[in-house]
Order: structure tokens, then sequence, then C-alpha cells
């Protein structure tokens, strides 16, 4: 099925509030070559050509997970399930994992964290068409100090020339971004506390410069108050968690949200779906002063990026839409919402080709029954999903 024209009730083409009803995508070749209404393209295009018809539908950009870790396996101990996993077995696992993200309509995936480069071999497997997938975007080994965070993945570093032997292992092979640990993490009970910094602002600023002689960005997980300045100074391109932690609780600093804005920093605040879950064990006091603080960079100006965090305990793959509903919660809108998902995200990964449907892009969309814009239940309810092009049928 190299050339298919897919009709719908609506497409939204991205950003949210471009919708056309009674809409229809050309797909030739794993691109997408035309976008507008059925009438116009029906006549436009050769009978020859297939005809998905999908009333009762919307047609809209490929979801985008901007945080995950394929080699996690979301159980209760996943440093001993990925220490002690043979490295086929586990490959096996992540091809499963990816899988079950494209089946959830996730058409582009940041892995910011594996072990052995397993993703850069997945992800060769993805493009050839060998396996079924979605896009991969990897990190490998994130960057973390001596004992520290996720530092079973093998991307402990103390000096200066440590970082930069790591980095070039990284970019040498193959990874489409630099990950530092910044501060500690909960995953990590051995290592620094969750708002300690593991590297001084220098050691950030040498990351992010190594890191951009291989041209790659870097992304940040920053829990730290601190931590999150730092990085801010040092010039990464994403803040992944961001939850302004200190030893005394949350410490929003308004002054660096503001720069974080400035810069285009963008925020993955990684949710995974049972966050009702979470904010219960945090208790109303925590619970509202995270919620606060988030609405706060809202009205800042900040870009939200979308992430799960799949992987880590509790953080299912292809649980997206409860992340989503997270926000819902908060007050953003459903487009603001739909658009931290597909086009912003892909902004914040540095892909001109996805998270919109126009001429020239990859092919990368879903097909979901009912109104994404009105009812999230509308994105578990998905009946196709194409990556570059490539058909799923649900
Ligand atoms: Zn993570």
């Amino acid at each position: 099925m190299d050339k298919v024209l897919i009709t719908a009730d609506r497409v939204i083409a991205g950003p949210a509030v471009r919708v056309i009803g009674d809409g229809a995508v050309l797909l030739d070749s794993g691109v997408i070559t035309a976008v507008g209404t059925a009438a116009e393209l029906d006549t436009s295009v050769d009978p020859g050509v297939a005809r998905l018809r999908c009333p009762g539908a919307t047609v809209m950009p490929g979801l985008i997970d901007c945080h995950v870790h394929l080699a996690f396996d979301a159980g209760p101990d996943p440093i001993g399930a990925v220490t002690h996993a043979a490295p086929d077995e586990l490959a096996a696992a992540m091809g499963r994992r990816a899988e079950q993200l494209t089946a959830a309509g996730v058409t582009t995936v940041r892995d910011l964290g594996d072990r052995d480069a397993l993703t850069v071999t997945l992800r060769a497997a993805i493009e050839s068409g060998a396996t079924r997938g979605p896009r991969l975007v990897v990190a490998t080994a994130p960057l973390t100090s001596r004992g520290g965070h996720c530092g079973f993945l093998g991307g402990e570093v103390t000096t200066d020339d440590d970082i930069r032997v790591r980095i070039a292992r990284n970019a040498a092979a193959g990874a489409d971004l630099i990950k530092v640990m910044a501060s500690g993490g909960a995953l990590t009970p051995s290592g620094p506390r969750m708002w300690e910094s593991q590297f001084t602002p220098d050691q950030l600023r040498l990351i992010v410069e190594e890191a951009d002689r291989y041209g790659l960005p870097v992304a940040a997980h920053a829990h730290g108050t601190d931590a999150i300045a730092h990085c801010v100074a040092a010039g990464v391109r994403t803040l992944e968690h961001c939850s302004w932690r200190t030893a005394d609780g949350t410490v929003h600093d308004l002054e660096v949200t503001r720069r974080i804005v400035e810069n285009d920093i963008a925020v993955c605040r990684c949710v995974s779906g049972d966050w009702r879950l979470f904010l219960e064990q945090l208790g109303p006091q925590r619970a509202d002063a995270m919620t606060e603080v988030i609405r706060t960079m809202r009205e800042a100006g900040v870009r939200f990026i979308a992430g799960t965090d799949a992987g880590v305990p509790g953080a299912r793959f292809g649980d997206y839409v409860g992340m989503l509903e997270f926000f819902g919660s908060l007050g953003f809108s459903h487009a603001e919402i739909l658009d931290m998902a597909t086009v912003n995200s892909a902004h914040a990964l540095g892909l001109t080709d996805t998270g919109a449907l126009a001429p020239g892009m990859r092919a990368d969309l879903i097909v979901v029954d009912g109104d994404p814009r009105t009812e999230w239940d509308a994105l578990r309810r998905i009946r196709h999903v194409f990556t570059a092009g490539r058909p799923l049928t649900l």
C-alpha cells in the first residue's frame, strides 16, 4: 500500500486549531503529498489509488513520547531486570515495547537511557522495516556521577576527561542526543537525593559544549531547583521532570522559569498513566504544591512536551492518554494538550518532518474513532497507525 487516500470526518492538521471537516490525506511512499477536503482530493486523486474511508473518525499527527526507557520493564525492580537480562533477551523485550507504543498511536519516541546502545540497533531494525515500531530518537547511556542516578546503565563519569570520552563514545555509537542526570532520582536510592546536584555548573557547561561538537542536543534530568538553574545556564535543550525539589520541599524559581521561556527550553514533566495514585501518595499538600508550580509555569509561557517515563515502575508502555488527562485535570485545553503531544514535541526534538500533517512531512499519523478535541477516550480507540507510511490496523 504505497499510495493511499485516507478520508475521515475531520483532519486535525496540526497545530490543533487547523481542522478540516470531511478531510482527506494522501500518502505516497512514506510521505504526505496532499491534505485537503475529501471532496477535493477524491476527485483529483486517480481512482486507481487505494481509499481508506474512515467515517466517524479523526485523522491527526502521530503522537510523540519524549521520555521513555525501552530497556526498563515497568515492573517493581527495573534495575535488577535491566542489569541481569542477557543482551539478546533484553533487545527482544525492547522490540516488543516499541510495538506496544506503536499500537497506542505513538509514532515517535525519544529514549532517554538504555544499556549497550541497544536502542541504536533497534532504531536500525525499525528503519529498515525488519521490526515494527515508532521512529526512535535515542540518548544511549546517560551521563551520571560515580554511584549516581542510573549509573548501572554504564554512563558514570568523574573527571572532565571522562565526560569527553563518554560523549565521544555515545556519539560514535549513534546517539541522537546526550542525556545527563543533573540531579539524583527516585529510581536509584543509593545515589544522591532527588534534589542534590550530581554535576557542577562548569561540568554541565562542558557537557553541552562537548555534545554540541557532535551536533547533539542535551536533555537534562533535573529534579533539584539548583540543578534546574544550572542546566538552564548551561544551555540544555530540554528539562526532564523539572520538579523544583529542595531538601525543604518545592521551591519554584520564577526568574529561572523566565529564562526557560526566553531560551525556548522545553519541559518534559514525565507523567505516567497512574498519576492519580502518585498524587495520592504525595498527600494533598505536596500534590497541590506540585500542580500549582505547573500552572504557574504554564502562565509564564513554558512550552511543555509530552513524556510518560515508560519503563520506570508503574509507567506502562502505551499508557499515553493517561498522561494527557493529567494536564487536562490542571486546566490545560484540549488543543493545547494535542499540540504538546505533536507539534511542540516535534519542535523540541528538532524534528521538522513530523508532528503535523502537510505535504512533504513524513506520513506519521493516526486514525482514531471520535473527536480527540472533545474526548480523550477517542485516543484510546485507535483504528490505524501509519509510521513513515507503514500501516498498522487495529
Ligand atoms: Zn526517565
